[in-house]
């Protein structure tokens, strides 16, 4: 009873962060030969993406691009800044915030990380602290993931920014937007941000592969004043170049622009602000089944308070074996794949199977966000998992407007 493989055909959906679904249009757009690199079309379409992707990062600066994933753009944005013996300071909510830290300390840098836990928001006050003891200055810059994919805690930037001011901090303030950007509302220059780095495969709806990192004047300077800056990730050129080949330091990622045109044409089209409000309804309607089959069972929303929660992936708690058996049900029976807990517990643990994700950023609308929820209700329910009932109904009336 608990599988019937015979409902597994038709659209398969992949509802884990990253990557994200792909629009029809961004597929299409890259199904073509391949173009010239050396003049012509790809050049002037190459140009065209760079205001339109400062529109989406809200930074009238600058913004260089990589051929690599998140990792790359993060190593990218730390080596233009970072020398050997620098020091960065770390306030953590969940797993990505260590794997920055860990690629400064690959970079020769001493990471010092302020860990508030697997589901809690920073403490500022800690943060504020940390800053003012800190009275040679030896922090170059605080590396703050917004929304840190494995907890699905978003963090206040604004806030973060209002602290190292009223501390006099001169830290550059760098900030993680890869699962954030095209999801969460973010506001580089009017939220004091110096360096932003985000990358292709999230809400920006393209296949992984492109990095970007977004500069100010500030960050230029620190750049500027660096001993050596490794010449493939150095931003300068690739920022302001000079012939077309240094935007990505050798042959362009040529149908990833293609991709990223398009992406880029949806956006704007649809309106950030459209964009942001469109994954803060879905999420709601997310939690709010959340809320409801928690009522009746073990499932627990991994972050409390609303205020700190992602709209671009929600990470659940659900008591082991429950979250590998729900996932590998869903999978199998209906073509749904939800994403596995990320940091929670250790890999080899029997606590792993704990945990789960659901990804929601890019391009989802509110009937893949019903058809994603009904889905784990029929997946509770084949499984005997004890669950409220009526929470696809609660997440129909954020859908409707209604609640
Ligand atoms: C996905 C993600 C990364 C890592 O990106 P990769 O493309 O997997 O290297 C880093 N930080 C955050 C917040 C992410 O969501």
């Amino acid at each position: 009873m608990s599988d019937d493989p015979t409902l597994s055909q038709g659209r398969s959906y992949l509802a884990i962060p990253g990557p994200s679904v792909m629009p029809e249009a961004v597929l299409r757009a890259m199904h073509r030969s391949a173009p010239n690199i050396y003049a012509g079309e790809l050049i002037e379409m190459t140009h065209g993406l760079i205001p339109d992707l400062k529109r989406v990062a809200r930074t009238d600066h600058d913004v260089a691009i990589y051929i690599s994933n998140g990792h790359g753009a993060w190593e990218a944005a730390l080596a233009n800044v970072l020398a050997p013996g620098d020091a960065v300071l770390v306030p953590a909510s969940g797993r990505f915030a260590h794997g920055w830290a860990e690629m400064a300390q690959g970079l020769g840098a001493e990471a010092e990380i302020l860990d508030f836990g697997k589901s809690a928001p920073w403490d500022l006050d800690r943060i504020g602290e940390a800053l003012r003891a800190d009275t040679g200055h030896r922090y170059k810059a605080v590396l703050a993931v917004h929304v840190d994919t494995s907890s699905s805690v978003r963090n206040d930037i604004a806030a973060l920014r209002a602290v190292m001011d009223e501390v006099g901090h001169p830290a550059l303030l760098m900030v993680d937007c890869i699962a954030s950007l095209g999801c969460d509302r973010f506001e580089m220059d009017a939220w004091g941000v110096d360096v932003m780095v985000t990358a292709s495969q999230k809400g920006l709806m393209v296949p992984p592969g492109l990095g970007f990192v977004f500069f100010n004047d500030r960050a230029a300077a620190v750049r500027a004043a660096m001993p050596r800056v490794s010449r493939h990730w150095d931003w300068a050129p690739r920022a302001n170049p000079e012939e077309y080949y240094q935007y990505f330091n050798g042959t362009a990622p040529t149908h990833h622009l293609y991709g990223l045109r398009a992406a880029l044409d949806m956006i704007h089209a649809e309106g950030m602000v459209h964009v942001w409000v469109r994954h803060e309804r879905l999420a709601r309607a997310i939690w709010a089944a959340c809320e409801v089959w928690g009522q009746g069972g073990p499932l627990e929303l991994n972050v409390a308070d609303p205020a700190f929660r992602s709209h671009a992936v929600t990470a659940l708690r659900i008591g082991a074996p429950h979250g590998t058996a729900l996932r590998d049900w869903v999978e199998r029976n209906l073509g749904l794949t939800l994403g596995i807990g990320l940091g929670m517990a250790p890999p080899g643990d029997p606590a792993w199977h704990g945990f789960f994700r659901l990804g929601h950023m890019g391009h989802v609308n509110g009937h893949m966000i019903l058809g994603l929820l009904g889905g784990i209700e029929a997946g509770l329910t084949a499984l005997d998992i004890p669950h409220g009932r009526g929470a696809v109904d609660a997440a129909a009336q954020v859908i409707a407007g209604a609640a």
